[in-house]
């Protein structure tokens, strides 16, 4: 499995696949344990504060189950090494907190035929859905059905700016564990087609049904790759 992302996603769902007996976990983030995140990353504790986050992660997964082989990788997902990084995997898990990120793995699981679990927060608010068009073109939606543009820059905050409650992730990141055991084992019905939506204020959850777009430019049945693009600049501009 591949989880992308050591946050607020990430923790606890690196947590409840570790424990479930993930056989090999890849995990990849580029960025260092801050205090601030504390409230919402539980992986990483006050003592590793400013090392890695995937080798913070990894010390305490290797702790909670030795058995898992844990990948880490301190680098930055890019076109250049997607592809490299999705080799061998069964599911992805989507634990990033960016725009440019979450295209690019669509992307790439588009065309690699690989399940995408995706999880998104914002403030009080939070989604989860599968992508999984790669392996079914035309019946199941990728994560541009749902979203063919991104949104401007200004309507994007990141949950350092725009902050979120703490617990909102780990709600999020556990339906995300959720489907991707399902989805490796083969069991269940999975979000694949549905949105779920999460209101922590009112405590509610609410369904959307999400077809595929027959014009999407990366999942329409009989469309060839369209390539990588240059993922910053597209959501930069707002589309
Ligand atoms: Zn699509």
């Amino acid at each position: 499995m591949l989880l992308v992302g050591a946050g607020g996603l990430g923790s606890p769902a690196a947590f409840y696949l570790a424990a479930a007996g993930i056989g090999h976990l890849r995990l990849i983030d580029d960025d260092v344990v801050d205090r601030s995140n504390l409230q919402r990353q539980i992986l990483h504790v006050e003592a590793t504060i400013g090392t890695a986050k995937v080798d913070s992660a990894k010390e305490r997964l290797a702790a909670l189950n030795p058995r898992v082989r844990i990948e880490a990788i301190p680098e930055r997902v890019t076109s250049a090494n997607v592809e490299a990084l999705l080799d061998g995997v069964d599911v992805v898990v989507d634990g990033s907190d960016n725009f440019p990120l979450r295209y690019l793995l669509n992307d790439a699981c588009v065309k690699l035929a690989k399940p995408l679990v995706y999880g998104a927060v914002q403030r009080f608010e939070g989604q989860a859905s599968v992508f999984d068009a790669g392996r079914h073109r035309g019946q199941c939606p990728c994560y541009r059905c749902l979203f063919p543009e991104p949104p401007p820059p200004q309507f994007a905050p990141s949950c350092a700016e725009a902050g979120v409650l703490g617990v909102l992730p780990g709600i999020v990141g556990l339906l995300q564990a959720n489907e991707a055991i399902k989805l490796l084992l083969g069991i269940g019905q999975s979000l694949a087609g549905r949105l779920l939506q999460f209101d922590a204020l009112s405590m509610r959850f609410r369904e959307i049904r999400l077809p595929a777009d027959p014009d999407c430019p990366v999942c329409a049945p009989g469309r060839p790759f369209p390539g990588y693009i240059d993922y910053a600049r597209f959501c930069s501009s707002g589309g």
